[in-house]
C-alpha cells in the first residue's frame, strides 16, 4: 500500500495537517495509537493565538473548527489586586479560548464525518523504515494484523513521548533541556470563569485560571516537583485557591481532575532527518505559562502543509528543504517568551525560589507591562503569535 505523506499521531498536530494536506489535494493517511473516543474525551488546555485564527481562516476552515470565546484579556493579579490587560493589536481575528479538546473533536468531525478522511486508530507497533532516504515506509500492527505502508514522506506527530524521533539514528538531533525546577497542579472544577481569565502572582505562589467552557474552568497552582494527589486534597485546594487569589468568596465546587505538569522547556534540532519532518510536541516543549504549546505546533504544520503542497503539486521542494530552519527560527522566539513569563510569573510570587531580589525584579517588570506602551505591544504581540 502507497500514499505520499504518512502522519504519525491524531493530536492538534497531526489532524491539523492531515486536513490542511486534505484543503491541498496532498493524500495522506494518519496512524494513531487511541481510538476516536479517547482522543475525543482527552482534556487539554488551549487558547488559539490570532496567528493561529487567521491560519485556519487562510485556509478556509475557522467557522467549521474554531469555537469559544474570544481570548482578548488577563488579570495579571497580584497579591490579591486585579491588573488587567488588554492584548491589543493590527486589525484581523483576535484569539479565541478554544480547547484543544474542542479543536480536536472539530478536527475528526471534519476529517472523517465531512472529508472520509483516513485515519487508522488503535494502531501499535508502528516502526519507521528507510527515513534517511526518498522511499521511507512506516509498518504497524492493528486487530487485523501487520501493515506496511510505503510514502513519500512520514510526518512524526506523535508528541513528546512518540516513537518517530526515536527512529532517527543517535548524534543526529541536538536536545537542549531547561527544567524551571517546579510544577503545575492542574485541577478541572465545575465553575465557569466569571470575569477575566487569571495569571495570578502572589506571595504564595502561581494561580491560574482559565475557562474550559461555559460551565467548567481549571486552576492551575504552583507546586513541588515532588507533589503527588495525596499532597492536595479537595480540602487543600480551595484554601489555597482562596490564598493565591485574595478572594475568599470563592466556594469549592466539584474537581473532576487533577494532574501535574512539571515545568521544563525543550528543543530538538533539526526538525528533519531524510524524508521523516518532525512536528508539534515531537520537536519541542514549552511551559505552559506561555500558552505557546498548541500554538507552535499549529505553525510548524502550517509550514509543513504549505511546503507539501509546493513540493508535491508544484515540483518545488525549496521551502519544504527550508522546513526545519523556518520552524526553530519561531521555536527559540517563543521560548524566549515561554521563559520569560514562566521566570516573570514565578520569580513575582513566591520569594523562596528564587529570594526577595529577583521577586522584586519581576514585579517591576509586570509593572511595566501597565506603565509603558512599548512594553505592552509587545507582551501583545507575543500574546497574539504576531511577533
Ligand atoms: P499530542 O497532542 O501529544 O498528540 C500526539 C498524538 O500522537 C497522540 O494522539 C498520541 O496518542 C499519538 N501517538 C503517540 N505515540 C504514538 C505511536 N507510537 N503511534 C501512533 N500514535 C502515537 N498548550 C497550550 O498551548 N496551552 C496550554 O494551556 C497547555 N496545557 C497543557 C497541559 C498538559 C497536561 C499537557 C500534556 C500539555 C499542555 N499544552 C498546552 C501543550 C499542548 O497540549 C501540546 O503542545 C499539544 O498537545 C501538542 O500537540 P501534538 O499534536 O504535537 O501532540
Amino acid at each position: 500500500e502507497k500514499t505520499t505523506v504518512a502522519i504519525i499521531g491524531a493530536g492538534v498536530a497531526g489532524l491539523t495537517l492531515a486536513t490542511f494536506l486534505h484543503q491541498a489535494g496532498v493524500a495522506c493517511v494518519v496512524l494513531e495509537r487511541h481510538d476516536r473516543a479517547y482522543l475525543e474525551q482527552r482534556q487539554r488546555a488551549g487558547v488559539v493565538e490570532a496567528r493561529g485564527v487567521q491560519m485556519f481562516e487562510r485556509w478556509g476552515l475557522a467557522e467549521q473548527l474554531l469555537g469559544g470565546p474570544v481570548a482578548q484579556t488577563i488579570d495579571y493579579r497580584l497579591n490579591g489586586v486585579s491588573n488587567i490587560f488588554e492584548i491589543t493589536g493590527d486589525a484581523g481575528s483576535q484569539g479565541r479560548f478554544c480547547t484543544q479538546q474542542m479543536l480536536v473533536l472539530n478536527l475528526l468531525r471534519e476529517l472523517l464525518d465531512g472529508r472520509a478522511g483516513d485515519i487508522r486508530f488503535d494502531v501499535t507497533e508502528l516502526t519507521i523504515h528507510h527515513a534517511e532516504g526518498p522511499q521511507p515506509h512506516v509498518r504497524y500492527t492493528d486487530a487485523t494484523g501487520t501493515h506496511e505502508l510505503a510514502c513519500d514522506y512520514v510526518i512524526g506527530c506523535d508528541g513528546s513521548r512518540g516513537t518517530s524521533r526515536a527512529a532517527i539514528p543517535p548524534g543526529v538531533l541536538t536536545t537542549y533541556n531547561y527544567e524551571f525546577g517546579y510544577a503545575w497542579l492542574a485541577a478541572l472544577v465545575e465553575a465557569p470563569v466569571t470575569g477575566h481569565p487569571i495569571m495570578g502572582v502572589s506571595d504564595y505562589g502561581f494561580v491560574g485560571q482559565l475557562p474550559r467552557g461555559p460551565h467548567r474552568s481549571r486552576y492551575y497552582l504552583q507546586c513541588a516537583l515532588s507533589d503527588t494527589a495525596e499532597d492536595w486534597p479537595d480540602e487543600r485546594l480551595w484554601q489555597e485557591i482562596q490564598r493565591r487569589t485574595g478572594d475568599e468568596t470563592i466556594q469549592p465546587v466539584v474537581v473532576h481532575d487533577k494532574f501535574f505538569v512539571p515545568l521544563r522547556s525543550v528543543v530538538h534540532a533539526p526538525m528533519q532527518y531524510g524524508s521523516l519532518f518532525l512536528a508539534g510536541d515531537a520537536a519541542h516543549l514549552v511551559p505552559p505559562a506561555s500558552a505557546k504549546g498548541m500554538n507552535l505546533a499549529l505553525y510548524d504544520v502550517d509550514v509543513l502543509a504549505q511546503a507539501l503542497r509546493s513540493t508535491v503539486r508544484d515540483q518545488d521542494p525549496t521551502t519544504l528543504q527550508q522546513y526545519s530552519d523556518t520552524c526553530l527560527a519561531r521555536v527559540w522566539k517563543y521560548q524566549e517568551f515561554a521563559l520569560d513569563m514562566t521566570n516573570m510569573l514565578h520569580d513575582a510570587g513566591d520569594a523562596s525560589q528564587h529570594g526577595p531580589f529577583r521577586q522584586q525584579v519581576a514585579r517591576a517588570q509586570l509593572a511595566s507591562l501597565f506603565t509603558s506602551p512599548t512594553a505592552a505591544q509587545l507582551h501583545s504581540e507575543y500574546q497574539r503569535g504576531t511577533f
